[in-house]
């Protein structure tokens, strides 16, 4: 795409949501349902642009991409009301008969920039959340995912409304002139590298912006812990997608004693996975490039790995591979691997572990395998990640009640379900006042003296009011409460003092 033609592209997309179009509710819910529709009925289309793309398998794409987008979409049409509607905020005593509430709004236009490893969810999911918060978007898929970049290019148009969420594909140089222009939101996802030349364009029009990015993501194995289970559990998460998943556990520490065994589970889980030659499994994928896998192959340079190790470059095929001893220093430990390669780095425990993974960047995702509560406990307590999955890897990705990010170097900014409705929205502050009650407000205006300044300070300095659904009904049972025993304790007086008065009359009568 040339320059000015981007450059209208965005340009009509601005003015489109300038138009208001994309605000009613009827109008998001609509593109919503499209967008549904669409990976429904070009479902196999996608699923062949995949394979194409990264030689994954069908099932694979469906329970790791589809799936997730749409319960994304589902989610969203499900409480798009509740996440519009305003939210109420606790009161101060100032403000107690005011309305102060959050609006959210729309951002503007946002520009979606997806990376090529899952390339429908990481451009869709967010995309989702962008026509929810009722944005215009220009999607800009990875040119590296070329069958899918290309298949979603002419999909969108077909369901969606096509001047509002435009696809803009290409490679380094259309992103660049993409970055060029002014958004009011960048939703990036790829590498830390790239990560920081998109913060870098999006400062000089103080744009916001979310990254999604990566890092090394690690994997604890306590000696507190059922060993085969952590095991499969872990292989899947690594060698899925042929390790090409930007929260896949990156390398695993353990204890000495630990590692022989939990390369004999790798190896048993191997088999039973992808069978004796997993180049020949329909389950195991590739490479996604020659440079992807002349930089994987780099990373194994020196090392006699103890499970696979076998490479085929006319595939991009490098076969899962473990590396045991791997030294902390070792250039496998200094960079993402984003391959199959699974390095064990040995600790001498659970304390070595924590200072291991602080000394190094935030990672993306932490594993913890362990069925010691106190362990689980102090190794989230002590070290930060973007998310956590304890006895597991990965699934913290699956549920969208979560935010999923980084943190530090591996990302800023969270997303998935409302997380991502609330990151694309404007947070609007509205106290709407009433002119009534004049005279709890003079005490702020000049001329001011000692009395209206010490009342003034009583007024704001009073403490935060929550006036909620739930508490209204707490204040109006308790008054209903106290008024029935004041009705009651008056009544049961006025018996007893008119059985006093009876007393004092029959006496008076008898004497
Ligand atoms: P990539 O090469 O596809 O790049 C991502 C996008 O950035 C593409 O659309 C590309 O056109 C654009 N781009 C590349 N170079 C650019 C430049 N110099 N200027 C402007 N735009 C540029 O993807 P990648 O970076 O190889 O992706 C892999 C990385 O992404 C890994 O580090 C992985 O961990 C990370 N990742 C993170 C997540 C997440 O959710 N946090 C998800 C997937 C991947």
């Amino acid at each position: 795409m040339e320059a000015m033609h981007q450059g209208e592209v965005v340009q009509r997309a601005k003015e489109v949501f300038m138009s208001g179009r994309s605000r009613p509710l009827h109008f998001r819910l609509k593109q919503l349902q499209a967008l549904q529709k669409m990976l429904k009925e070009r479902e196999d289309e996608i699923l062949a642009a995949l394979k194409q793309d990264i030689h994954r398998s069908q099932y694979d794409s469906a329970l790791l991409e589809m799936i997730g987008i749409d319960n994304e979409i589902r989610l969203a049409m499900d409480k798009l009301e509740e996440w519009t509607s305003p939210r109420p905020v606790e009161k101060n005593l100032l403000t107690v008969s005011d309305q102060a509430y959050i609006h959210l709004e729309p951002l503007g236009l946002v520009l979606i920039i997806g990376a090529w490893n899952y390339p429908w969810a990481l451009t869709l999911i967010p995309l989702v959340g962008a026509i929810a918060a009722g944005n215009a978007a220009v999607v800009k898929p990875s040119e590296i995912s070329a069958c899918s970049s290309l298949l979603l290019q002419t999909l969108l148009p077909l369901y969606l409304d096509k001047e509002m969420y435009p696809v803009v594909t290409g490679g380094v140089s259309e992103s660049q002139e993409l970055l060029q222009q002014r958004f009011d939101h960048i939703f990036y996802t790829g590498s830390s590298r790239v990560g920081k030349v998109v913060m870098q364009a999006a400062a000089r029009h103080l744009t916001p912006v979310t990254l999604e990015l990566g890092g090394k993501s690690p994997c604890f194995i306590h000696n507190k812990c059922h060993l085969r289970v952590a095991c499969r559990r872990i292989t899947w998460g690594k060698f899925v997608n042929c390790g090409q998943t930007c929260i896949a556990p990156d390398y695993i520490l353990c204890e000495p004693h630990l590692q022989t065994p939990v390369v004999e589970c790798i190896r048993q889980t191997l088999l039973e996975f992808y069978g004796p030659d997993p180049k020949s499994s329909p389950d195991y994928g590739r490479l996604v490039n020659q440079e992807h896998y002349t930089r994987v192959l780099g990373l194994m340079e020196g090392y006699a790995p103890v499970l696979g190790g076998q490479t085929d470059a006319s595939e991009c095929y490098i076969a899962p591979t473990v590396l045991k001893d791997v030294p902390p220093h070792s250039r496998l430990m200094q960079e993402e691997i984003f391959g199959p390669l699974l390095p064990i780095v040995t600790v001498s425990g659970v304390e070595e572990a924590i200072s291991f993974i602080n000394e190094r960047e935030k990672p993306l995702a932490l594993y913890i395998f362990s069925s010691d509560k106190k362990t689980i406990k102090k190794m989230i307590e002590e070290t930060t990640s973007g998310g956590v999955t304890v006895n597991d890897v990965m699934m913290h990705y699956t549920l969208n009640s979560l935010p999923f990010g980084g943190v530090g170097q591996s990302g800023m900014g969270s997303y998935h379900g409302r997380h991502t409705f609330d990151r694309l929205s404007h947070h609007r502050a509205c106290l709407v006042r009433s002119l009534a009650m004049e005279s709890i407000n003079l005490s702020r205006y000049p001329p001011q003296d000692s009395q209206r300044a010490s009342r003034a300070r009583l007024a704001l300095k009073s403490p935060l009011i929550d006036l909620s659904k739930k508490t209204y009904v707490w204040a109006v049972s308790a008054t209903i409460l106290a008024v029935g025993l004041l009705v009651t304790l008056l009544v049961i007086l006025l018996i007893a003092a008119g059985l006093n008065c009876t007393c004092w009359y029959w006496r008076g009568f008898y004497n």
